[in-house]
């Protein structure tokens, strides 16, 4: 495929708005490039439906006996665009203009999706079958909780892979590790009274406070450990309701936190000291009680930061007359968090900008296009 081949491509997957839906699309155009494959008997492809129109992809190259196998990730959905209105390049247009495309998933992270794509199907020509497997995953969900990873990790798809290369948009850096999340919610349930006689009631809002003083003194400790490459774990509390009126006692009010986890304050010591918060508070305020939801919990990926994978990125580069570049921590999460698994070696690298999820998204058409020579390099020397 030629550059300019390459790139109506990725403008053809830009064009179709994946927005926590109808990735089958897609998947139907890269299942189309690899029929004349699959017929030659040199690919096997599969989807594995999640819901309507909502089809991961995995296909693979080489054979199931090889002795190394790499795993390629990509999520094929993107976020919404926002206010059409406020895009100079409209959302789904995929329009270039000064060596950009722009449009939602230019970034984060279709360019990455369709680079190593490409580069995937290039290499079919001259891997070994019987030396190595590459396992290309396409998937859904990723920017709502990702789904298509979850089923794949159950399904026992990443099983067996010796590296994970996750093509998001990393910035000029490889990343070999992120940090983990959860999401929870507490629930305080008071009595409502008439603010002049206040003791007649059991303000909601109030245990929501002791909570927060609670849970800030909980987690102290863990936020001070400093990871090499993670860095600190976070807590934060990100939404909160409650109380109906001014002058009404509230009965009920509700907070939502996000905590971001590391190797050394993990996703079961935070859960435990929200724990031990939550039955502080419901100590400390009469006539409240607390409950705690938790509403989803990834464990962080961590590989060491001079893994196999992570060099055979820099030496790909090196090849093309690229430098080396940093190895860093990410701060985000993606669907490595859910594929990865002990011993893995794990590299997030792609093309992109810092332009994910805003208003004229973009990828730099130069950017796109070197990491498809990358992949090349790598799904041949890794
Ligand atoms: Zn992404």
């Amino acid at each position: 495929m030629n550059s300019e081949e390459a790139v109506q491509l990725l403008q053809q997957v830009i064009q179709i708005p994946t927005v926590a839906r109808d990735e089958a699309k897609v998947a139907d155009i890269l299942e189309q490039l690899v029929a004349p494959y699959v017929q030659a008997g040199k690919m096997t492809c599969e989807r594995l439906n999640y819901a309507p129109g909502r089809d991961n992809l995995i296909i693979k190259l080489g054979s199931d006996d090889a002795p190394v196998k790499l795993g390629i990730d990509g999520h094929m959905d993107v976020v919404d665009a926002g206010d059409a209105a406020k895009w100079q390049h409209a959302p789904f247009a995929a329009e270039i203009a000064d060596g950009k495309l722009y449009g939602r998933g230019a970034s984060d992270m279709k360019s990455g999706l369709i680079a190593s794509f490409i580069a995937f199907l290039e290499v079919a020509q001259t891997l070994d079958p019987a030396q190595k497997q590459l396992v290309f995953f396409a998937t859904v969900g990723e920017e709502v909780d990702n789904y298509g990873a979850r089923q794949l990790a159950a399904g026992h798809y990443a099983d067996g892979l010796d590296g994970l290369l996750v093509c998001e948009p990393s910035g000029p850096q490889i990343q070999p590790s992120c940090r983990g999340i959860i999401d929870y919610t507490v629930t305080a349930k008071g009595k409502a009274a008439h603010s002049s006689t206040p003791e007649e009631g059991a303000n909601a809002i109030s245990g929501l406070f002791a909570y927060s003083a609670a849970v800030a003194e909980e987690v102290a400790p863990l936020i001070a450990k400093k990871h090499a490459m993670l860095g600190h774990a976070t807590h934060s509390i990100t939404l909160i309701k409650g109380g109906n009126q001014v002058n009404i006692i509230p009965e009920a009010a509700s907070l939502r936190a996000n905590i971001r986890t590391t190797p050394l304050a993990t996703n079961a010591e935070f859960t435990a000291a929200i724990k031990r918060a939550l039955a502080k508070a419901n100590a400390a305020v009469d006539g409240v009680t607390l409950d705690l939801s938790v509403d989803s919990t990834i464990d962080f990926a961590a590989s060491p930061a001079d893994n196999k994978l992570v060099q055979s990125i820099q030496t790909a580069r090196g090849a093309i007359d690229l430098p080396e570049v940093p190895v860093v921590g990410g701060t985000g999460i993606n669907d490595a968090a859910v594929m990865l698994q002990p011993g893995m070696d794990l590299a997030e690298y792609g093309p992109g900008s810092d332009t994910s999820h805003q208003t004229d998204e973009y990828v730099e058409i130069a950017d796109f296009l070197a990491a498809i020579q990358v992949y090349k390099e790598l799904f041949a020397n890794y």
